[in-house]
């Protein structure tokens, strides 16, 4: 089953995120508190250097609470500040804001140092698809202003929610793309609608589910599923079809007979793994089989090193990615060049007739126009290409830019 995709838009918005992080003190790190460690994206500590840190344990209401209790902990112990919330909650932003307070401890002093004081800190939440950023904003914001949905967010014109005068959240947020090198990273997220399942082999999936629950929360699924069996037994109806499946593995018999206990059947009556398998998967994403979490703290130290690992070879990747991209820009600016140096020449001296005037709209002084490019011809015609990436916070419009 291959999981691992990084698809273009993510670039963008990753570049998007570069460039707003630089206007804030601190980022609020979304997670979702089912898969607190799978969930978090590889590059988020390059992101965030130099920035404090909340990590925020989101839909904690669907998650285990004694789990939730332990990775909280987890996150504490490593010296992040972490919490955990339902971020439907309106209570979510006040309790968070006294968090970013905390995180933004240091930078509060340094300002004072300085002389500055009551500028309030400034944050931004950051996170991957439908982890609850939008859902949050507005209960930071205590008001509808950011438009939620179960769709990856539409970026909008940039605004700070003001919070209590100390506090201020960028009412965009920052989306990271889920990267994950390990194919039970991209199983843990699809189970909890992080990223879409068309892309997984729906059977696979509730298999790994059912051995996954069996072990972590042995009963969760006979109480839901099987509680019909025993009726159906005690009636004593056909040969029973378990003895079929004794030389099936464990997970898959397991499907099979919840597609029966649920008639989930196919013509011939057989049971129908697909739409067993499908329910299983979006009752897990949506909370019915109960509080559960799909990550284990056992695991943490060495998901941890993974993560760390990918986030070097994606630290690689870029830098490889800006490398090509520097000299692709020299190259066309050189060739531009040239070709301006070509193109002008030839476009002044029959003034008037040329297609030259024609590409222009007529009626206005074609002098003034050709003014600035005449000056500094090459620049004005590219500016977002001369410095690369220095000069892109400057951008309005590359910030406009949406995903
Ligand atoms: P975004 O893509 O990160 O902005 O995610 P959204 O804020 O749009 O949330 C995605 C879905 O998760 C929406 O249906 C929200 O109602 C739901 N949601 C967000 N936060 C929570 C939470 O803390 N608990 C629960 N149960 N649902 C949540």
């Amino acid at each position: 089953m291959d999981v691992q995709w990084y698809p273009g838009h993510m670039t963008k918005a990753r570049r998007m995120m570069e460039e707003n992080i630089r206007l804030v003190d601190l980022v609020i790190e979304l997670v979702d508190a089912r898969i607190p460690l799978s969930s978090r994206n590889p590059d988020i500590d390059a992101l965030c250097t130099g920035k404090g840190r909340v990590v925020l344990l989101c839909k904690a209401d669907l998650a285990d609470p004694a789990k939730t209790e332990e990775f909280t902990e987890y996150f504490r112990k490593k010296g992040i500040l972490a919490v955990a919330v339902d971020a439907r909650e309106r209570r979510a932003g006040e309790v968070v804001r006294r968090y970013v307070q905390e995180a933004g401890r240091e930078k509060i002093a340094k300002d004072r140092a300085r002389g500055i004081v009551g500028r309030p800190l400034r944050a931004m939440v950051a996170g991957i698809p439908n982890v609850g950023k939008s859902t949050f904003i507005n209960s930071f914001a205590g008001r509808a202003s950011t438009k939620t949905g179960n769709k990856p967010g539409v970026t909008r014109g940039k605004q700070w929610i003001r919070l209590g005068g100390d506090v201020e959240l960028l009412d965009t947020p920052g989306i990271l793309w889920p990267k994950f090198d390990n194919q039970v990273i991209g199983m843990r997220l699809a189970l909890v609608g992080a990223i879409r399942d068309e892309i997984l082999d729906k059977q696979e999936l509730a298999v790994w589910l059912i051995n996954y629950l069996q072990a972590e929360y042995p009963g969760a699924l006979q109480g839901r599923y099987l509680a019909s069996e025993a009726s159906e037994e005690d009636a004593g109806t056909a040969a029973d079809p378990e003895d079929q499946d004794a030389m099936l593995p464990p997970g898959y018999a397991l499907l099979l007979r919840i597609a029966r206990a649920r008639s989930l059947l196919m013509k011939g009556g057989e049971p129908d793994a697909d739409r067993a398998a499908a329910m299983l998967i979006d009752d897990c994403k949506n909370g019915r089989i109960g509080r559960i979490s799909l990550d284990r703290l056992q695991d943490a130290e060495q998901m941890e090193e993974e993560r760390l690992a990918s986030a070097a070879a994606r630290k690689q990747e870029k830098e490889k990615e800006d490398e090509e991209a520097r000299k692709k820009a020299a190259r066309s600016a050189g060739s531009s060049r040239s070709a301006a140096g070509k193109s002008s020449a030839g476009g002044r001296r029959p003034a008037g007739k040329s297609g030259d005037s024609g590409r222009r709209p007529a009626g206005k002084s074609g002098d003034s126009r050709r003014g600035p490019a005449g000056k500094n011809g090459d620049s004005s015609r590219r500016p977002a290409r001369k410095d690369n990436g220095a000069g892109r916070g400057k951008s309005g419009s590359s910030r406009r830019r949406g995903i």
